[in-house]
């Protein structure tokens, strides 16, 4: 048990020493769930996957991650639909699970929906204006910077300079011009609830402070997400919740991946260059794009190429190749413990570059070796180990046969399905008649029943 972690608020890597190493708390800022997720997306839901797993090894843990389900640009992209808030909200949480699991990300233990939290929320706001941190102004609620000297502790910003804002268009009911949302009125075709300060809606940081409280207690041990979070979302939840309750400490471990780029820019709509899970997934297994996003450290940028993603999937054919060419260790792996210095890696501050480099030299020493026990004994070792991050799950037949370059893996056949379900709910037949017929040629047939669509791949 010698996990260490860096932590943003100290800027140290630092041993792992829980509250309470009979239940270990763990809360990761979870998707807005308003389009498809797109890459960069997936790589805190894969990283914060490894730390859990690597976590489930050592104590009990309790992961929570959130679904933001009430926003802005949800309302955007409603009215833009032309549909209710609460069909995109439904629609993207569905196709976020689908694509997660396609990488292999199991489910948090918790799943918080914003929306089913708005009276923890407003309990919360409620505490902080009994306490002199908050106060009503023109029917907001807004947190007040100045009320708390710890401000700006994680993100390592000067409060004099946060509490004057960025001084454009600030609010004129504002005391001061970095003084955040808790709460803000709705018009009456936004999404609103009832609440002592007229009809509204929560601010976005509120929402995790309360859902953390909710399902983890006062205090966490980690509090995780994207490094574009630290300020402001990270740095608001910290004194929302450093205030509501008293000084108590929010989250003992701040955690930050760093962001991903693709082809060496930020991924933004105006370029055009967003990559959605889906469409990779319909390029590669869920398997080989788990790998590439942790073909990096976490904390470092990732740039995502075409490279990147070919060079993990021969990655998991040369592993898989290893496991395929030794006889007999299924019945050994799942006794088998994963490798030491596999491991030693990990704890080391999640450090996956060299975890990898450790499953290598693992399937070269099985290459290598002409013991046949140890040969089974390494390969048990290797499957143990890809486990513990998710990966060499398959059949290392069914990875070379499941998996034709150009043919479609079975999340790959899901996203068809699903995609071909929703053109008949739309009674789009002729896009649902395109997607079968796509199907087909795939070599995938499929039935319809009362149960749903299943499918078989055609012999
Ligand atoms: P959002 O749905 O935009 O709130 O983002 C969900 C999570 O994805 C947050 O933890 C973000 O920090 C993270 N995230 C968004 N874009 C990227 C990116 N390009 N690289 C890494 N993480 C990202
Ligand atoms: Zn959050």
């Amino acid at each position: 048990m010698t996990l260490s972690v860096y932590n943003t608020l100290t800027r140290q890597k630092e041993p792992f020493a829980p509250g309470d190493p009979g239940r270990v708390t763990m809360y990761v800022c979870g998707p807005t769930v308003y389009s498809y997720p797109h890459i960069g997306n997936a790589r805190p839901a894969v990283v914060f996957d490894v730390l859990a797993r690597l976590l489930r090894r050592l104590y009990h843990l309790v992961y929570a991650r959130n679904i933001t389900d009430v926003d802005d640009k949800i309302n955007a992209a409603a009215a833009a639909a032309g549909c209710p808030i609460g069909d995109i909200s439904t629609r993207f949480t569905a196709a976020y699970h689908q694509d997660m699991r396609a990488l292999g990300v199991l489910p948090p233990d918790v799943e918080p929906l914003a929306t089913a939290h708005i009276g923890q929320m407003q309990a919360m706001i409620g505490r902080l204006l009994a306490r002199g941190h908050a106060y009503v102004a023109e029917g907001h609620v807004l947190f007040r910077v100045r009320s708390f000297p710890g401000y700006g502790q994680l993100s390592r910003r000067d409060q004099r300079e946060l509490l004057a804002g960025a001084r454009v268009d600030v609010a004129p009911y504002k005391e001061d011009a970095g003084d955040f949302v808790l709460w803000k009125p709705s018009t009456p075709e936004l999404p609103g609830w009832e609440s002592p300060w007229g009809r509204g809606r929560p601010g976005w940081h509120i929402e995790c402070s309360a859902m953390s409280a909710q399902h983890l207690g006062e205090t966490i041990d980690i509090h995780g997400g994207g490094n574009d979070l630290i300020f402001p979302h990270h740095e608001n939840e910290l004194a929302q919740s450093t205030c509501a309750h008293d000084g108590a400490t929010f989250s003992r471990y701040w955690m930050h991946n760093g962001f991903l780029n693709v082809d060496h820019a930020k991924m933004s709509k105006s370029i055009g260059n967003i990559l959605l899970v889906r469409e990779l997934l319909e390029q590669a297994p869920g398997e080989a794009v788990r790998l590439a996003l942790l073909s990096a450290h976490y904390r470092q940028p990732l740039d995502w190429t075409a490279e990147v993603l070919a060079q993990s999937r021969r990655n998991l054919d040369r592993l898989y190749g290893t496991l395929r060419d030794v006889a007999g260790w299924e019945d050994e792996w799942p006794a088998a413990a994963p490798d030491a210095a596999f491991v030693a890696a990990l704890e080391d501050d999640l450090n996956t570059p060299r975890a990898l480099a450790a499953l290598f030299d693992l399937s070269h020493a099985i290459r290598r070796s002409g013991d046949e026990g140890e040969r089974r004994r390494l390969a048990a070792q290797l499957r143990a180990s890809g486990e513990l991050v998710g990966l060499l799950g398959a059949q290392p037949e069914a990875w070379f046969t499941g998996n034709p370059a150009d043919g479609l893996d079975a999340a790959g056949v899901e996203q068809l399905l699903e995609a071909r379900r929703e053109a008949r709910a739309r009674r789009d037949f002729a896009e649902a008649d395109r997607i079968r017929g796509e199907l087909t040629a795939a070599g995938i047939l499929i039935e319809d029943g009362p149960e749903g669509t299943r499918w078989r791949r055609a012999d």
